[in-house]
């Protein structure tokens, strides 16, 4: 258990906090939070013009915002039903997009700035870097420096996006990830270079509202922690709409036409001409300002900081990191708990460690959402297992709902019959995945899926389905078989 440092007594005269946050992003709105809850005092050093971070602001939720808005007025959700003419709105402009997202991003800050007062957290805007160990420089254009000193530092910076030299950013035509939830206007033909998760979904989002889109990565492939079948049910999908995928393609150079449109020149010679171009290949820890040498740390190439995945403390003891800044998974959902797990250590309240399997969510068009091991990895690690598959237009709830596509596939083992990985693309996916998760950090076995009622009709009878399925393939060895209680330690190994 970490032990606290002693109480700062030297400068005295410097503002003194238990806890100083450098970020108000996830990872440190739950530490800030979690610290005030155990009685500490806590101040959050905030550069940007309002509490949140990249998840408020230009990540998580304006890309879903952005999501749910072209989803709704493009009446998308319909189609299966009324044709894929069906329209809720004709024309949609960039304005109808902004509009939705100012008002979504005004409530959540609001609900951030709420929480911080209601808990005491104090927070001071300007950009922080460290003087020493344990002291933070605020500054602030136009006004003196200020300095504060903490007895703990979490550093919760998140991350900014790469901009390599040869991208002509120009906030007109040409943007990244973070300047993208601000298109002034939508484009006829938008090209995505990187198909990461944030390159697929603004490509799919994009595709959606019928921009021509065309997806540039130089890797052969994409998404390749994704189950493989469950990507290629993605990939038909996508081809299906007329999204262009260039795999395998290597961006040399991106230049202007005559007509100001970017165009990138591709090694293989077969470039991409469009009206619009987002570049999503990667984000950069934002340590770089920090004066990480003042306090002993030193980032990577790739500005990230390494921390003991067990404590979230850096090589500095009392300086934590949290959130994108120490890389994968880099969620908000996982950010805000390393925030917690920090916060506890630090203030020497256990925290249970997280469990085995988070899921991941996708929130491209279709939605993509996975927790446990994929097919590939249960056979890398040799364990005997079936899979079982359901299709949503195998529920009642997706005829309902006209859904003529998305899958979830289940991966149990057949010695245990325990749960190993679920993997949906469809409508719902990100919600319809927690069901799986509980069951799976449950060590839950396919006689869970096989013996409870589900609500009827849902997508989630999709796991009755899937597991009916795989009891068909590899429990029911005679005809007329039933299902049998799970063997003696079922749950306890995963094989
Ligand atoms: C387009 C996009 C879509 C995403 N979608 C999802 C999703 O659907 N689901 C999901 O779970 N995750 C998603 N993410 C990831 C998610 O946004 C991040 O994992 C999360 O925001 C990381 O949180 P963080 O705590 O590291 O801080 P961040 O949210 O990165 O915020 C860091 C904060 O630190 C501040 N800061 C930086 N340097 C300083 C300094 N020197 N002084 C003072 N303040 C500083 C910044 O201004 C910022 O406010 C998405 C990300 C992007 C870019």
């Amino acid at each position: 258990m970490q032990t606290e440092p002693p109480s700062l007594m030297p400068n005295i005269d410097l503002p003194q906090f238990d806890l100083v946050v450098i970020g108000s992003g996830p990872s440190g709105r739950r530490a800030a939070v979690q610290a005030a809850k155990l009685g500490r005092s806590v101040l959050v050093v905030e550069r940007g013009a309002r509490v949140g971070g990249v998840s408020v602001h230009t990540g998580t939720i304006p890309s879903k915002t952005m999501r749910e808005t072209v989803l709704n007025l493009s009446g998308w959700r319909e189609r299966g039903f009324y044709g894929r003419a069906y329209r809720v709105k004709q024309d949609i402009s960039a304005a109808d997009i902004r509009a939705r997202m100012v008002k979504t991003l005004e409530h959540e800050v609001d609900v951030l700035d709420h929480q911080f007062a209601r808990n005491g957290v104090k927070v001071m805007r300007g950009e922080a870097s460290f003087r020493s160990p344990h002291e933070i420089r605020v500054r602030r254009e136009g006004e003196e420096d200020r300095i504060v000193r903490g007895r703990f530092v979490l550093v919760a910076v998140g991350t900014v996006p790469f901009r390599p030299d040869y991208v002509p950013f120009d906030g007109a035509s040409v943007f990244d990830s973070d300047e993208i939830v601000e298109v002034p206007r939508l484009p006829r033909s938008l090209t995505v270079i990187g198909a990461g998760v944030i390159g697929v979904e603004y490509a799919t989002i994009f595709s959606a509202l019928e921009v021509q889109v065309t997806l540039v990565e130089p890797r052969a492939s994409f998404l390749d922690f994704i189950d493989k079948e469950l990507m290629e049910e993605f990939v038909h999908d996508l081809r299906d709409r007329n999204v262009s995928l260039r795999l395998g393609a290597e961006v040399t150079r991106i230049e202007f036409d005559a007509n100001g449109r970017p165009v990138c020149r591709i090694a293989t010679g077969r470039d991409v001409t469009s009206d619009m171009l987002l570049f999503a290949a990667g984000r950069m820890g934002a340590t770089e300002g920090l004066d990480l040498a003042v306090a002993g740390l030193e980032a990577d190439r790739r500005g990230r900081l390494a921390v003991d995945g067990r404590t979230l403390q850096t090589a500095v003891p009392h300086i934590y990191a949290a959130g994108d800044v120490i890389g994968f998974p880099s969620l908000a959902s996982t950010s805000m708990e390393q925030g917690r797990v920090a916060a506890c250590h630090a203030f020497g309240v256990p925290a249970p460690p997280p469990p085995e399997f988070f899921p991941y969510g996708i929130y491209a068009v279709p939605e993509i959402s996975t927790v446990g091991m994929s097919e590939e990895e249960v056979r890398k690690r040799a364990i005997p297992y079936e899979c079982g598959i359901a299709r949503f237009r195998e529920t009642s709830r997706g005829h309902i709902m006209g859904l003529d596509r998305g899958m979830m596939k289940m991966i149990f083992s057949k010695k245990t019959r325990r749960l190993l990985g679920v993997h949906i693309v469809g409508e719902g996916a990100t919600e319809l995945i927690h069901i799986g998760q509980a069951v799976l950090n449950l060590r839950g076995t396919i006689d869970y899926f096989m013996d409870n009622t589900f609500n009827y009709p849902t997508l989630a009878e999709a796991y009755k389905i899937a597991a009916l399925d795989a009891w068909n393939r590899a429990f029911a060895a005679a005809p007329g078989a039933v299902p049998v209680a799970p063997p003696e330690g079922a749950g306890e190994a995963l094989d």
